[in-house]
């Protein structure tokens, strides 16, 4: 099993399409590194056709359509946030990169020279930070704040040791 586990470590993770249900357990993925798109509203029949087109593999906790034959779906059984990660991460693993994407909208974030970053960021964040990051889909800046530490040694302890790799 172990063996298995990390001869797989080091492939790039499946794509996701995570159901209407599972929004923050979206943005949470997105922070680890996961290409995870959202579908809100549609239909099942909708959410397959997409998840074909796009290569993704169904995130969803609804037993009918993980069921469905010739569906690739992962079913989430869990009601906390901490053990969806943790089934999704089970089953899928993968390398990632995490902070690579936008938590809002699951673009890949680019840098940001301090300049192009001025009066992007409230002047205290632009004065106190070097490294900025943008999202090209949505727009929204990210920077190391306050809640860096805290929210790095989450995503890196959900990762495990591969992260550390
Ligand atoms: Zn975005």
């Amino acid at each position: 099993m172990l063996s298995q586990e990390n001869a797989s470590a080091k492939e790039a993770p499946p794509r996701l399409l995570v159901d209407a249900m599972h929004g923050r357990l979206a943005r949470w993925l997105r922070l680890m590194g996961y290409d995870a798109e959202y579908f809100g509203a549609g239909s099942d029949d909708a959410a397959i056709a997409r998840a074909r087109a796009e290569d993704r593999l169904i995130v969803t906790g609804d037993r009918q359509l993980a069921g469905r034959r010739g569906v690739a779906a992962l079913l989430v059984t869990a009601a906390a946030l901490d053990e969806q990660l943790a089934e999704v991460r089970a089953a899928v693993g993968g390398r990632t990169e995490p902070f690579s994407r936008c938590a809002e909208c699951n673009g890949v974030l680019a840098e940001l020279s301090p300049v192009d970053a001025c009066g992007a960021v409230p002047p205290y964040v632009w004065h106190t930070q070097t490294t900025f990051r943008r999202c090209p889909g949505c727009g929204r800046v990210y920077w190391q704040g306050t809640h860096w530490p805290a929210l790095q040694a989450k995503v890196l302890a959900l990762l495990g040791d591969e992260a550390a790799l």
